[in-house]
C-alpha cells in the first residue's frame, strides 16, 4: 500500500513537471548538428561559394522546393558561384517569408579541425569555424526539413543563400530585388544568444579623401610645399570621432602619405566611415566632413577629393510588427524571454531593408566569430533552431 502510494507520488510529480516544462522539440537536434558539420566541411572562406552553393540547390531540391536557382551575380563580384534562391509554396495564404543566410565565411579555413567540446563545437584554434554563418544555413535547412515531413503549416517561403556577405554585403547587393516577393524577413546571422534579436542597424557611409599639396624640398624651399599632411590633420581635427551620440559614430581608419622626412608632403589618403542609426543624421555629418576637407584644402592651396559611398541602409524594423511581435511570443512558448534590441554591425538585412523587406536579425548560437576561437553553443543553436521553425508555423496564421 505504501509502495502504491509512494508510486502514484512520483507518477504525479512527473506529470506535474512535464507539464511545467516547455515544449517538446520539434526540429531534429542531431540531425541539425549533422548538416552544420556537412557545410562546415565545405571550404567557402576565400570567394569560393561554387561548391557550397551546388550543394545546397541540390538539398533544396530533395526537401521539396518548387524552384531553386542559382544567380549569375558572381560574373560581376567574382569567384565561382552566386546567390542560391529557392522558393517552397506555402500550406496557407499567408505573406511570404523570407529566410536568409550567407554562404561565405571569414578565413582562414583550410583544414578545419573540429573538436567537439562539451556542449560546444569549436576547432583546433588553428582556423575559424565557420559557425557564421553555416549555424543559420543549417538551421534553415532543419527548419525545412521538420516542416516537410511532420506536414507543419508554414507560409510561402523565400529562402536566399548569399555569396561575399563578409566582403561587404556583396552577394546581397548585387541580387536583383525583384527576385523577392516577401515583406517581411528573417536574417539567420544574428549572435549567440537566443535572448537577442536584432530590429536594428545603422546606417553606414565609408569616405575616401586624397588631399592634394605640393611637394618641395623641407629645408631648401619650405615655401614653395603645400603639406598634406597637415591639410588632412587640420581637417580630422576639425571633426568629433568616436562615438559623438548613442545613435552614431565615426572613425578615421587609414591615414597613408609622405614619402620622406625631408620632402613637404603632396599626397594623403585617408579613409573611414559614419554610422548611425538615424539615416539623415549620418548623412549630415558625411557632408559636413566633405566640406571641411574641401574648406581646409583651399586654405592650404590644395584640392581634396572626396568620395563619399553609402555602404549600406538601416535596419528599422518597429519593435511592435507583427514579425517582431511572433518573434517574442514563440521565444516566452520556449522559456526564453528575448528581447527586440540593436547592432552596430551589418547583415545582409541592412541590403534586405534596402529593398522595403523589414528584417529580424536571428540568433544561432555562434560565438566568437570571426576568430580561431569561434565556437558553436549547441544548445542555443538547437533553441534559435526551434524559434524559427515555430516563428514559420505561427506565421502561417496570418491572412495576407
Ligand atoms: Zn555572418
Amino acid at each position: 500500500m505504501r509502495n502504491r502510494l509512494f508510486l502514484s507520488l512520483i507518477v504525479w510529480w512527473l506529470v506535474a513537471s512535464l507539464g511545467a516544462q516547455t515544449p517538446d522539440f520539434l526540429i531534429n537536434r542531431e540531425r541539425m548538428t549533422e548538416t552544420f558539420l556537412a557545410l562546415v566541411k565545405i571550404d567557402s572562406g576565400n570567394e569560393n561559394e561554387g561548391e557550397i552553393g551546388r550543394y545546397l540547390m541540390e538539398r533544396l531540391r530533395a526537401l521539396g522546393a518548387d524552384s531553386v536557382e542559382m544567380d549569375e551575380v558572381h560574373k560581376q563580384i567574382g569567384g565561382d558561384g552566386g546567390n542560391v534562391i529557392a522558393r517552397f509554396k506555402g500550406t496557407t495564404n499567408a505573406p511570404p517569408l523570407l529566410l536568409n543566410a550567407h554562404m561565405d565565411t571569414v578565413s582562414p579555413t583550410p583544414n578545419i579541425q573540429v573538436v567537439r567540446d562539451g556542449e560546444r563545437i569549436r576547432t583546433d584554434g588553428s582556423t575559424i569555424l565557420g559557425a557564421d554563418n553555416k549555424a543559420g544555413i543549417a538551421i534553415i535547412l532543419e527548419v525545412l526539413q521538420t516542416l516537410r515531413e511532420r506536414n507543419l503549416p508554414h507560409p510561402p517561403l523565400e529562402v536566399v543563400f548569399t555569396i561575399r556577405e563578409e566582403k561587404g554585403l556583396q552577394g546581397a547587393k548585387a541580387l536583383a530585388p525583384r527576385k523577392l516577393g516577401a515583406k517581411h524577413g528573417l536574417v539567420v546571422d544574428g549572435r549567440e544568444i537566443p535572448e537577442e534579436i536584432f530590429v536594428q542597424s545603422p546606417t553606414h557611409w565609408r569616405f575616401e579623401v586624397v588631399f592634394n599639396g605640393r611637394a618641395s624640398h623641407a629645408g631648401a624651399e619650405p615655401e614653395k610645399g603645400r603639406n598634406a599632411i597637415v591639410m588632412a590633420s587640420k581637417a580630422i581635427a576639425q571633426m568629433s570621432w568616436g562615438r559623438i551620440d548613442p545613435d552614431t559614430s565615426a572613425n578615421v581608419g587609414v591615414i597613408e602619405g609622405g614619402q620622406a622626412m625631408n620632402i613637404v608632403p603632396d599626397r594623403v589618403k585617408l579613409v573611414g566611415e559614419f554610422r548611425s542609426f538615424d539615416p539623415e543624421r549620418v548623412k549630415a555629418l558625411a557632408e559636413k566632413w566633405k566640406a571641411v576637407c574641401e574648406q581646409v584644402a583651399q586654405e592650404h592651396e590644395g584640392t581634396a577629393e572626396v568620395t563619399l559611398t553609402k555602404t549600406f541602409d538601416a535596419v528599422r524594423t518597429a519593435p511592435d510588427s507583427p514579425l517582431a511581435q511572433t518573434a517574442l511570443k514563440v521565444m516566452r512558448q520556449l522559456g526564453v524571454e528575448a528581447r527586440l534590441t540593436r547592432t552596430g554591425g551589418g547583415s545582409d538585412a541592412n541590403v534586405f531593408a534596402g529593398f522595403g523587406i523589414d528584417c529580424l536579425v536571428f540568433p544561432t548560437g555562434a560565438a566568437d566569430i570571426h576568430s580561431n576561437q569561434e565556437n558553436l553553443i549547441l544548445p542555443n543553436f538547437y533553441l534559435c533552431g526551434e524559434g524559427i521553425l515555430r516563428i514559420v508555423m505561427e506565421w502561417a496564421g496570418r491572412s495576407s
